[in-house]
């Protein structure tokens, strides 16, 4: 082999690219040399272009799911290029395309009954089998949707997490003039402030971070307290609990009205809650997991291809994915809004 041979070009003979991979809690490397494979018989190969490191990543990175296995390649919120398709794929070469990172299997009784996110038999990428922070990923085309093309980079890798909102507004009705807290302005809290102001709802953020509540005023009119400033008479329509901790999941309780909706997107393992006021005030409470693919992406898609659904403070930082260290570091912080890896290479 030519020794002049850039290791960028070596690596697309020998079908090698680099990618990242947690051998254990807290140890993610760049591997160089990882195995790019070509697609099957209904699978596509895409080439990266963004890929937005989420709160599940990092709590894979930290050892903190149960259900994760090791070694495993992280990332699940994927947008890139289809660079090569196996047999009966319709997808063409060139579309841009985000990924449905949570495997179902169309035969199971929540499969069946429509409810894929509930698939027993469910893999999640990046967390239980390999995901695709990488420069290249292989997957079956059973789980990409093609992007349209006027959406930009930016907004078009926000399709999943965005998608898990959509999921969760769909368990309540929430429109003009509703009256919406969200505790927990996270990137699912955001996400969920920017849906509802675009849906024309009277929202609250209550977050315990002060800089986190001055960013979300920027999505629009938007009223924000800290926990403990959330006067005892305030009452509201639909409250989204998306900051994951049980004090908040309690505050939610406390501060919807009589027939309100709670519906709860953080993955709190435990609340105490007054069950007195729920029965007798008719308080439905609503858990909310992920997404049903294709009917929450497309819809999720449609949203951003709105001009004036306004997400774009979402994105804290777009970092090239071989300052990997720095963008874990960032979004492991918890103090920035989503962080997002460019696999692009410029
Ligand atoms: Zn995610
Ligand atoms: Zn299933």
């Amino acid at each position: 082999m030519n020794t002049l041979m850039k290791d960028q070009e070596r690596n697309v003979l020998e079908n090698k690219m680099r990618g990242l991979y947690i051998t254990n809690p807290g140890e993610v490397s760049l591997k160089e040399n990882m195995e790019s494979r070509a697609p099957e018989q209904g699978e596509v190969k895409i080439k990266l272009i963004y890929g937005g490191i989420c709160g599940s990543d990092v709590s894979v990175f930290k050892g903190k799911i149960a259900h994760a296995s090791y070694p495993v390649t992280p990332g699940h919120e994927l947008l890139g290029t289809v660079i090569e398709t196996g047999a009966d794929v319709e997808v063409a070469v060139g579309t841009r395309v985000v990924v449905q990172p949570n495997s179902y299997c169309d035969e199971c009784e929540r499969c069946q009954a429509g409810k894929t996110n509930l698939c027993v038999n469910k893999k999640s990428l990046g967390v239980n089998v390999d995901g695709g922070f990488a420069e290249e990923f292989t997957l079956s085309a059973k789980y990409i949707l093609p992007v349209s093309d006027s959406l930009s980079d930016e907004r078009a890798v926000l399709i999943e997490p965005l998608a898990v909102v959509v999921h969760a507004f769909k368990q309540v009705t929430i429109g003009k003039d509703t009256s919406v807290a969200v505790i927990g302005c996270g990137t699912e809290g955001q996400l969920a402030i920017a849906l509802a102001t675009y849906l024309g709802a009277t929202i609250t953020a209550i977050d315990i971070n002060e800089e986190k509540l001055e960013s979300v005023t920027s999505y629009g009119d938007i009223t924000t307290l800290t926990p403990q400033a959330v006067d005892g008479d305030l009452e509201f329509d639909v409250v989204i609990e998306a900051a994951g901790v049980s004090p908040a999941v309690k505050q939610a309780v406390d501060i919807v009205k009589p027939g309100g909706d709670v519906v709860l997107i953080g993955l709190t393992a435990e609340a105490t809650l007054p069950i007195m006021k729920i029965v007798r005030n008719e308080i439905s409470i609503h858990g909310s997991i992920i997404y049903n693919f294709p009917f929450d992406f497309a819809d999720s898609l449609e949203y951003l291809n709105e001009p004036t659904f306004t997400v774009d403070p979402i994105i804290a930082e777009i970092i090239p994915f071989n300052e990997y260290e720095r963008a874990y570091e960032a979004a492991a912080s918890g103090e920035h809004a989503k962080i997002i890896l460019n696999f692009k290479g410029d």
